[in-house]
């Protein structure tokens, strides 16, 4: 089993004084650390000044990205390749978040194909799926999940997984300061390591599988002590180091 990884997401959030701060802070807070792997994806405008920042500080801490295109190069206007990603350090990028498959009407055949342009560059998709309330109160919860997964996997195959992440975000707990209680998240974790085991039992066990929603230094560890809980995507509380700190060591 890989190691745990708590990412922390900053959205539209943030300016080149606070990452600075930020990350100063955090590296120092985390020094020595090592029993998860931590990563925070800023607004991709400062991805090349974080980058020379964590790497003046010869810091652990990975770089991550919110979104990336499928294509890396051509007539795509304000489109952000996985190459220029990677050409600026980036290790891990989200994909799928909620908030791109609301507002940006991100479809889950568009985001298999983000997916396999991530991996084609050797950078980590970060793949976030997760239900509505409505869904959740339905009880479409598994089966939306489920569909959110198998586009990503018939476009990519099952052991495509294996170099990524899953983040399980339940839509109704993101900044909603409601978050999922560690026996929901739970629940609904095995249940995504009960679908991807139909395609293979050994991609099922080594899969790292994130909870996000209104996590915070309060609640992480709540979650963290869960079986199939494998680490946190964070997003208010990672804004200032001393809360997003208090996550990673809980
Ligand atoms: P909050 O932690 O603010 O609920 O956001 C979660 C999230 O969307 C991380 O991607």
């Amino acid at each position: 089993m890989q190691k745990n990884l708590v990412m922390g997401n900053w959205k539209l959030n943030g300016n080149k004084n606070e990452i600075h701060t930020f990350l100063n802070d955090l590296n120092l807070i985390i020094q020595g650390y090592d029993k998860c792997e931590v990563s925070v994806a800023f607004p991709v405008m400062y991805l090349d000044y974080a980058s020379q920042i964590l790497s003046e500080l010869k810091s652990n801490i990975k770089l991550g990205a919110q979104n990336a295109d499928t294509h890396n190069q051509g007539a795509y206007t304000g489109d952000i390749s996985p190459k220029m990603l990677k050409e600026l350090n980036v290790q891990l990028v989200i994909i799928g978040h909620s908030e791109r498959r609301e507002y940006h009407s991100e479809s889950n055949e568009l985001i298999a194909q983000k997916f396999k342009a991530l991996q084609e560059i050797g950078l980590t998709p970060v793949l976030c799926i997760g239900e509505s309330e409505e869904q959740n109160e339905n009880g479409e919860t598994l089966s939306i999940l489920a569909k959110q997964l198998d586009a990503v996997i018939n476009l990519n195959g099952i052991n495509s997984m294996q170099k990524a992440v899953i983040a399980y975000e339940p839509i109704w707990a993101i900044g909603t300061g409601k978050a999922a209680t560690a026996n929901q998240a739970q629940e609904i974790h095995n249940a995504i390591r009960n679908h991807l085991a139909s395609y293979s039992k050994e991609v099922a066990e080594n899969v790292i599988i994130q909870y996000g929603g209104s996590v915070k230094p309060e609640n992480a560890e709540e979650f963290f002590k869960m079986n199939d809980i494998n680490g946190a995507l964070v997003g208010g509380a990672s804004l200032k180091a001393e809360s997003f700190a208090g996550i990673v060591k809980s």
